[in-house]
């Protein structure tokens, strides 16, 4: 079940400074978080296997238009190698990540999907942008248990801006999100924060729109802005009205993390790397400890993970054995547990269950 918050009840918190009514907001995030998910933070291990992209997304570093990336697509064979050290690691999870990159053919990442699923106990999640109907049922026939699509923002006028659509097709993130969820995948999408343009208004929007999606995965980040793509540029960035711009901080990130648990009980939400990299000492303990459930260790070899820059000094969680004990280390001094299972969304069990929890 979904609890309700009217938009002007969200809004209003978004725009909230008072310390003292902020520390009642986390304990109340992280009091529904215990009591709907508990207690363990659950691992997934990203391998952002390709940064080929045809898109043209003006916040990205990734976009096809950008000449000073070196590309990159991960053989199979290195690919299987990361699925094996996050099984090493105990992890129930891998996230297959990429750009939007058409020379990843339907029938490579079935084969690589079935391979993954037949090999190791993990659950797959895939993240290859906009793909037609027939490849996201291909793959998830092929055992994919999961897809992350984020719809960037609920503002049409802004996304169009943002986000422009490849010649000739119109793009429907929305859309996908339905396809996905007839297809039977846990369904993950999310926003930035702090887009320029974007509104506090735009963000409550966001925040109902997870409600209404009845989405089982919720990631948010702020925007960082990458000097290559066109967002960078004063003179082709879109202006909110004065006093209205949403900032792009750790902060406001947190207020959408707590908001998003009270909207979505259920669902899992990460502490995002975005999160972390805005706050390299605690943006991970503060995503985790007032709503967030989940952490995404970076398992992409770091030879490749250099040349995946969707914005500049990601927040490096190797790995390596070191980064990965640090990253346990840090999830215990808060008193929490990692998880030892998949960590599949209640949500989406809740869904297949006769006898849903009470939330
Ligand atoms: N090609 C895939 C994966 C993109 S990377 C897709 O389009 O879905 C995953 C997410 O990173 C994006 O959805 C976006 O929300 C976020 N992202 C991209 N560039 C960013 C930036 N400059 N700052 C913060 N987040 C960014």
């Amino acid at each position: 079940m979904l609890l309700t918050m009217e938009h002007s009840k969200i809004s209003a918190w978004l725009r909230e400074s008072d310390q003292t009514r902020l520390a009642q907001l986390w304990q109340e995030a992280d009091g529904v978080r215990r009591r709907a998910v508990g207690d363990a933070v659950h691992l997934r291990g990203l391998i952002e296997f390709s940064n080929y992209c045809r898109r043209q997304c003006a916040y990205c570093g990734l976009r096809a238009d950008n000449r000073n990336v070196q590309r990159y697509c991960m053989s199979d064979a290195e690919i299987m190698q990361c699925a094996g050290q996050a099984v090493q690691f105990g992890y129930g999870t891998v996230v297959l990540q990429s750009g939007e990159d058409p020379g990843v053919s339907a029938e490579r990442m079935s084969r690589l999907v079935r391979r993954i699923k037949s090999r190791t106990p993990l659950a797959v999640t895939l993240s290859l942008g906009e793909r037609t109907d027939e490849e996201l049922a291909q793959w998830r026939a092929a055992g994919a248990d999961r897809y992350l699509l984020r719809f960037e923002t609920s503002n049409r006028r802004l996304y169009e801006r943002i986000h422009p659509p490849r010649p000739g097709t119109r793009s429907d993130r929305i859309a996908i999100l339905h396809t996905l969820r007839k297809l039977d995948y846990e369904v993950g999408s999310g926003v930035m924060i702090g887009i320029p343009g974007q509104t506090h208004d735009d963000l409550a929007r966001d925040i109902r729109l997870f409600g209404s999606l009845n989405l089982d995965m919720i990631g948010v980040g702020p925007y960082l802005v990458h000097p290559d793509a066109p967002l960078a540029d004063p003179l082709r960035r879109p202006a909110a009205p004065s006093g209205q711009q949403v900032p792009a901080d750790d902060l406001t990130t947190c207020k959408v993390i707590a908001l998003t648990r009270l909207v979505c009980p259920r669902a899992n939400i990460p502490a995002t790397t975005a999160l972390a990299t805005v706050n390299k000492d605690d943006g991970m303990e503060l995503g985790l400890t007032r709503g967030a459930n989940v952490f995404m260790p970076n398992l992409t070899p770091p030879e490749y993970r250099v040349l995946y820059e969707i914005y500049p000094n990601k927040a490096c969680t190797s790995e390596a054995d070191d980064g990965h004990r640090r990253v346990r280390e840090r999830i215990e001094a808060i008193g929490r547990t990692v998880g030892s299972s998949r960590g599949d969304s209640s949500n989406y069990l809740d869904r297949h269950d006769p006898a849903p929890s009470p939330y």
